[in-house]
C-alpha cells in the first residue's frame, strides 16, 4: 500500500519535471549533478578513482573520460554502492531466470536491491542493481509518461496495462490497485496460449516488444488499447504500421540496464528522459548519435559517463510540437556493434548502419521476414519468409541498388533457410558476425 502511494506520489510528481523551457530543464540538470556527483565519488570508490586518475574535480564531471559496459562490469564490486559482489549479483539474477521467480531481492546495509540480467543477445552481458526507492521512482515515471493523455484523468480511469515480456516485471506489481492493474504475459510461452490471454485482458494499454506484438497480432490476439508500447527492441515502420492497424496508436519507451532513457510524449513523440538522465552525444557517420549518459538519480549503481552501444538518429531542431524542452529521437537506429563495415568502390571501408539495411529489405516485394548478416570481409548472407526465386531476386535487388547509394563496392550475397530465434530472444534482422583480423576506420 505505502509502495503504491509511493508510485502515484512520484507519476504526480514527474510533472514538475516536464520543462517546457529548455534553459530551466539545464538548471535543474545542474542542480541535480552537483548534489548527486558529490556523493557518487564519495560512495563508489571506481568512480572516485576514475576522478582521481583523470586529475578532474567532482565539479568537471563532463570532462570525465567515459566507461562502456565492459568497465563497468569489470569494476562492478567497486563501481556500485551497496558493497555487492558481481558473482552474488549474478547468482541471483541468473536463478530468477531459470526459475521465472522475479521476487528475490537482495539485503544490503543501504536496504533492499533488486537485481537483474540485460537480455543482451552478444557481447558483455549487462547486470542491473536498484534500490527500493529507485525502483519506485522509475515506476512513477513510467505510469505518468505511459498511460495515455490527458493526464491526470487517465489516472481516475480504470486502467488495465498487458505487459508482454522476458522478465516478470516486479516494477510494478507495487503498483496495482483496483483502478489500475497490470497483468504479465511471460513471453517465453507459447504464441497462441499469450495471444488468447491477451485478447481476455482487454487492456487499456499494451507494452512489449515489437517483434512478440507482432506474433500475438499474427495468431488472433484482438486487443484495442489506447496505447501500444513498444519496449526492448528497435520498432520498424513496418511492425509499427502493423500494430497500429491491429492493435491502436504504437508509442516507443527506449529502456535499458543502463536505465530509463527516453518516454513518449502526449503527442506520440520519444523524448529523452533528461529531467533524470544527462545526455551527451558523440558524432558517428551519417549524422547519427552514441549517447554518454550521466544518470542523476540512480545511487546503487551509478551511471556515471557511460558510453551506451546504441546509436540514435535526434529529431532535427529538436523541438516537438508538444511544447516540451527535451530533446526528441527521431528513431533509435540500433547496436552500434550491429553496423556492417563494407568494402567501398574506392577500394575504402564503409559503415553501413542497419537501419539502411532494413529500409532497403522492407522494400523488397513480398518479403515478410528477414535476416541479413554479414559473414566476411565483403559477402553477405541473407535468410527469407518466403524463401523464392522472387523474393531472393527482389531482396538482392533493392539491397544492391540501396548499396550502390552508399558507394559501396564489390559484396557477394549468399542465401540460407531462415531458422526461428530462440524463444525469449531480442529479434536483430541486421547483425555484424565478421570479425575484422586487423583494426580499420570506419569510413
Ligand atoms: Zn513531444
Amino acid at each position: 500500500m505505502l509502495d503504491r502511494l509511493t508510485v502515484l506520489a512520484h507519476a504526480l510528481g514527474e510533472g514538475r519535471w516536464m520543462f517546457r523551457e529548455r534553459a530551466a530543464l539545464e538548471r535543474h540538470q545542474e542542480r541535480l549533478a552537483a548534489e548527486h556527483l558529490r556523493w557518487v565519488a564519495a560512495h563508489s570508490p571506481y568512480t572516485a578513482e576514475r576522478f582521481q586518475q583523470s586529475t578532474l574535480s567532482v565539479g568537471q564531471w563532463r570532462d570525465l573520460p567515459p566507461i562502456s559496459k565492459p568497465e563497468m562490469m569489470g569494476n562492478f564490486d567497486r563501481l556500485n554502492t551497496a558493497g555487492l559482489p558481481l558473482k552474488t549479483v549474478l547468482e541471483v539474477a541468473r536463478r530468477a531466470e531459470v526459475t521465472r521467480d522475479f521476487t528475490p531481492t537482495l539485503s544490503t546495509p543501504s536496504g533492499e536491491m533488486t537485481v537483474g540480467l540485460s537480455s543482451g543477445t552478444s557481447g558483455t552481458q549487462g547486470v542491473f542493481l536498484v534500490s527500493r526507492a529507485e525502483r519506485l521512482q522509475w515506476a512513477g515515471a513510467v505510469l505518468r509518461w505511459l498511460l495515455p493523455p490527458p493526464w491526470p484523468a487517465s489516472l481516475l480511469k480504470r486502467q488495465r496495462v498487458a505487459f508482454v515480456l522476458r522478465a516478470e516485471g516486479q516494477l510494478y506489481r507495487s503498483v496495482s490497485g483496483s483502478r489500475l492493474q497490470f497483468q504479465f504475459l511471460d513471453l517465453l510461452r507459447p504464441v497462441p496460449e499469450l495471444a488468447a490471454d491477451l485478447s481476455a485482458a482487454h487492456p487499456t494499454l499494451l507494452a512489449g516488444p515489437p517483434s512478440v506484438l507482432r506474433a500475438l497480432l499474427d495468431a488472433g490476439a484482438d486487443a484495442h488499447p489506447a496505447r501500444v508500447v513498444s519496449v526492448a527492441e528497435v520498432l520498424e515502420d513496418d511492425d509499427r504500421a502493423a500494430l497500429e492497424a491491429g492493435f491502436g496508436p504504437v508509442v516507443q519507451v527506449y529502456q535499458a540496464t543502463e536505465g530509463l532513457l527516453a518516454l513518449p510524449c502526449p503527442h506520440g513523440h520519444l523524448h529523452l528522459n533528461e529531467a533524470h538522465v544527462h545526455f551527451d552525444f558523440e558524432a558517428l557517420p551519417g549524422g547519427y548519435q552514441r549517447p554518454i549518459i550521466t544518470d542523476l538519480r540512480r545511487r546503487a549503481q551509478p551511471m556515471i559517463r557511460h558510453r551506451l552501444d546504441d546509436v540514435l538518429l535526434l529529431a532535427e531542431g529538436g523541438g516537438c510540437t508538444c511544447g516540451l524542452a527535451s530533446r526528441r529521437i527521431e528513431r533509435v537506429v540500433g547496436r552500434q556493434d550491429d553496423a556492417l563495415n563494407l568494402p567501398s568502390s574506392a577500394g575504402t571501408r564503409l559503415t553501413v548502419w542497419p537501419d539502411f539495411v532494413r529500409a532497403a529489405m522492407n522494400t523488397a516485394a513480398g518479403l515478410r521476414e528477414y535476416r541479413a548478416e554479414q559473414t566476411d570481409a565483403a559477402h553477405l548472407q541473407l535468410s527469407l519468409e518466403p524463401d523464392t526465386v522472387s523474393t531472393r531476386t527482389a531482396a538482392a535487388r533493392e539491397l544492391r541498388a540501396a548499396l550502390d547509394r552508399l558507394g559501396v563496392g564489390a559484396v557477394t550475397l549468399s542465401f540460407s533457410p531462415l531458422l526461428a530465434d530462440p524463444l525469449g530472444t531480442k529479434r536483430r534482422r541486421v547483425r555484424q558476425r565478421w570479425t575484422p583480423s586487423r583494426p580499420h576506420g570506419a569510413d
